[in-house]
């Protein structure tokens, strides 16, 4: 089963361009047991073991992660409409381990020792690695907000790591009067999901409609424009009066006034020249970093962010250390889950040719990010990445965009879309 499903899957690679067919006929036994240890069960992680093991049956592939089923971000916004559930946003590692036998270790990856070669686990065991993927993901800067910390994260919840957190938000949005203040804090750039505040934002002005109409989300922003605005806006318009005083969604732009402190007990954020805003909840998404182990690895630099060479992920400070998903830094391609997905498929080709003493072939890189701003209204931006002649990852001119909403049924047939997109993506990448 397993090797129709990889000539099928090679196919698909070398179809879009992102293996010539000479690439993917590795010479197995060149990289013989080598061992490729992988950090992270998320979109990057888990879509990079499953690719390594169609590009090379004889590979030993350890995936660390530390829980046993993983909650998708992706999704994870359409919960305040009413559009999923938490258990329709699960996934599990069963296809990894079984159909494409990856040695799935339920721990954390606490030390990474770079002279040996191997990586500590927190449970106590360590794995020698030839290579190691870092896919760690996210964690927040608790100091950039005085006040705003992991517990005050417990009362006003960020919800930008899909799990407890969401599920919290959800229940104090449903309690929350008729006529109250949800508050939205969205983070500076670069951070993960960029259109993800705004998605969340029209999730739950659709619930607030029908449920608590006289109700407002209030967006208060530290950049002056945000992914996809234009047909943010437009939706926005068109299903909840916004740009009217009975808007249920204001959007202020607070670039020259950020957001400072939290005054936890008043419910109320402080901003720099000392504006005040209040709700009865607060949803704070406070910057973000690369995930603490490759920050605590010293693979991070003043950004917070993990540099990497492009065309195969590798660190600059240790060749041996590949990192992709949300923690390295690929721009301009954005941090989303379609992009850890194909960023994990281009370093899996490169890290296949390496293991071979082979050059690795041309990279390349895609991106699509589907919002519903209504359960029955989608919108899209898309973009196609290759490395330009300085070796920089550049958007190829000409491909991609925004989605057209001039088309007749756009809303509609972009809402189908993203719901099909949604599933394509867990199925490829965990399934
Ligand atoms: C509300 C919201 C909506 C979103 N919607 C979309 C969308 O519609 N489309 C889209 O493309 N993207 C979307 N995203 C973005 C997407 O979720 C991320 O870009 C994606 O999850 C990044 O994948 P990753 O593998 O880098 O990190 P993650 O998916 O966060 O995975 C990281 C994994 O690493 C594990 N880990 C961390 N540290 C360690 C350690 N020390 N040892 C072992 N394991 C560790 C974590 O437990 C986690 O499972 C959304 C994000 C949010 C917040």
């Amino acid at each position: 089963m397993i090797d129709d499903a990889r000539r099928r899957f090679l196919r698909t690679l070398a179809a879009a361009g992102l293996a010539p067919l000479s690439a993917c006929r590795l010479s197995r036994h060149a990289a013989g047991k080598a061992r490729v240890v992988v950090v992270g069960g998320g979109f990057g992680g888990a879509t990079f073991a499953k690719t390594l093991r169609f590009l090379d049956p004889d590979l030993r592939i350890a995936l660390i992660e530390p829980k046993n089923a993983y909650m998708t971000c992706p999704g994870s916004n359409w919960l305040f409409a009413g559009q999923s559930t938490p258990t329709a946003l699960q996934v599990d590692y069963q296809a990894l381990s079984q159909r494409y036998n990856i040695d799935v270790v339920q721990d954390r990856a606490k030390y990474i020792d770079s002279s040996r070669r191997r990586l500590h686990l927190a449970g106590g065991t360590d794995l020698a690695y030839d290579r190691l993927l870092l896919a760690p993901g996210i964690a927040f800067d608790w100091e950039a907000i005085a006040g705003y910390d992991v517990n005050a994260a417990a009362r006003f919840p960020h919800a930008w790591q899909a799990g407890p957190q969401t599920q919290l938000l959800l229940r104090q949005m449903q309690a929350m009067p008729d006529g109250g203040v949800l508050l939205i804090a969205a983070p500076p750039d670069p951070y993960r999901c960029p259109p993800g505040p705004y998605e969340r934002a029209s999730m739950m002005a659709h619930w607030l409609k029908r449920h608590k109409p006289r109700s407002k989300i209030l967006i208060l922003d530290p950049k002056r424009s945000f992914s996809k605005q234009a047909l943010f806006e437009a939706g926005w318009r068109r299903h909840y009066g916004y740009g009217t005083a009975h808007s249920l969604i204001e959007w202020h732009s607070l670039a020259d006034n950020p957001i400072v402190r939290l005054d936890a007990a008043g419910k109320t954020v402080v901003t720099e020249f000392g504006d005040r805003f209040s709700g009865h909840v607060l949803n704070i998404i406070p910057p973000q970093t690369a995930g603490r182990l490759a920050v605590e690895s010293g693979l991070t630099d003043a950004s917070g962010w993990c540099p990497v060479l492009p065309a195969t992920s590798q660190s600059p400070l240790d060749p041996f250390i590949h990192v992709i998903g949300d923690a390295a830094q690929l721009a301009p391609i954005p941090k989303s889950a379609f992009a850890a997905n194909s960023a994990a498929k281009t370093c899996a080709l490169a890290v296949t040719a390496l293991l071979n003493d082979r050059e690795p072939g041309e990279a390349g890189w895609l991106n699509i990010c589907y919002s519903l701003v209504a359960p029955d209204h989608g919108i899209s931006i898309a973009g196609v990445y290759r490395l330009d002649s300085s070796g920089r990852i550049a958007a190829v001119p000409g491909a991609g965009g925004v989605s057209d909403s001039h088309l007749p049924d756009a809303a509609e047939r972009e809402a189908l879309y993203a719901k099909n997109a949604y599933r394509s993506l867990i199925a490829d990448s965990f399934g």
